[in-house]
């Protein structure tokens, strides 16, 4: 999944359980370790953890997404967006958000070092290792792989 296909999703669950529009910006943060998501108050961005758009945290994605809208819809609301707020708790409950970041194992994981990007989907890889990109191919669509951050 990229960032627009990302974005499609906010906006279909924005409208389907929280009868109203997502009209801000969806972003792929893949350096998120702990968090699912989050909510940005200034420009009512939300970022969501790369980690989770992989097909097999569907389920924990689509619960992260509605967390984030939780807040975000009651922020812009004038609401209690915040997660000790009345408010919050008992729409998180109504659309079925997530109360806690899935774990996926990310705090074990080795951390990531490597992040490559499927120049035809635009779909991230993080790899704790280096890996030969003339001999690995994006496993969605057969695309070739460009190394786009390296951490140490
Ligand atoms: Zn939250
Ligand atoms: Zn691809």
């Amino acid at each position: 999944m990229n960032e627009n296909e990302l974005q499609t999703l906010v906006e279909q669950i924005s409208l389907t359980y929280f009868k109203r529009p997502f009209n801000h910006q969806v972003k792929i943060n893949n350096r998120m370790r702990t968090t699912g998501g989050r909510y940005f108050l200034k420009d009512h961005h939300i970022e969501i953890n790369g980690h989770f758009l992989a097909e097999n945290y569907r389920q924990d994605l689509i619960g992260i997404i509605k967390h984030e809208l939780t807040h975000y819809h009651l922020h812009l609301l004038g609401k209690g967006y915040q997660h000790r707020n009345t408010d919050f708790k008992n729409l998180l409950k109504q659309v079925g958000g997530s109360r806690y970041t899935p774990d996926i194992g990310l705090r074990r994981k080795a951390k990531i070092n490597y992040l490559y990007r499927c120049q035809n989907c635009g779909l991230i890889y993080p790899r704790v290792r280096k890996i030969n990109t003339r001999r690995y191919y994006c496993g969605k669509c057969r695309g070739e792989l460009r190394l786009i951050e390296k951490s140490n």
